[in-house]
């Protein structure tokens, strides 16, 4: 299997990076932050609960998204492989993931992380506001703590895995295909 994790800050470019290596590698997408937002939509229970949280820019309980990785896991046997994205974003979720993919024999191959400065991720979180809908990206406060969230909480996740030696970094700016070209370059160097 080949099991990566794309890793970066709010509005580092990580869903539209993830749609194009999904399309190119054929790997399951795990998207969290999508997964809640299904949630949400369907008024589910766990939307519900994790609905507050979000519209603040605070993290989701780390038992709520870690059971919801556990059952799309659970549920995709035979895949070639799974695209984390926004997930891991606590070390004791990283560490809970190293288990889950223990439970069948297999483990993360590479985490790589997207670069991007500070004043970007807002200027594309404020661009994105305009035709997501996502409320937690048109609320200026909410963005300012959901990077402040990445730094305090989230950065962890990358020394994590560096531990091991399975972290790459990316450029993140620059035009969406360069930027992909660069990933998949990283992804074949380890891989292909
Ligand atoms: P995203 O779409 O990845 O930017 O996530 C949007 C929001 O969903 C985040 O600001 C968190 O409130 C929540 N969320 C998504 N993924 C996670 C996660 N792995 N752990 C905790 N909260 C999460």
């Amino acid at each position: 299997m080949l099991n990566l994790i794309l890793f970066g800050p709010p509005g580092a470019g990580k869903g539209t990076q993830s749609e194009k290596i999904l399309a190119k590698y054929g790997l399951k997408h795990i998207s969290t932050g999508d997964l809640l937002r299904s949630e949400i939509a369907n008024k589910t229970e766990l939307g519900l609960k994790a609905k507050g949280f979000m519209d603040e820019g605070k993290l989701v309980p780390d038992e709520v998204v870690i059971g919801m990785v556990d059952n799309v896991i659970m549920n995709n046997p035979g895949v070639y492989g799974f695209l984390f994205d926004g997930f891991p974003r606590t070390k004791a979720q990283a560490e809970a993931l190293d288990a889950l993919l223990r439970q069948h024999e297999e483990n993360i191959n590479l985490m790589l992380a997207l670069d991007v400065p500070e004043e970007e991720l807002i200027a594309r979180m404020i661009n994105r506001a305009k035709t997501s809908g996502r409320t937690d990206d048109a609320d200026s406060e909410v963005q300012k703590r959901r990077i402040g969230v990445y730094k305090n909480e989230t950065l962890a996740v990358a020394s994590y895995y560096d531990q091991f030696g399975k972290v790459t970094t990316v450029n993140g700016l620059g035009s969406v295909d360069d930027i992909f070209s660069a990933l998949s370059t990283e992804i074949d160097n380890h891989y292909a």
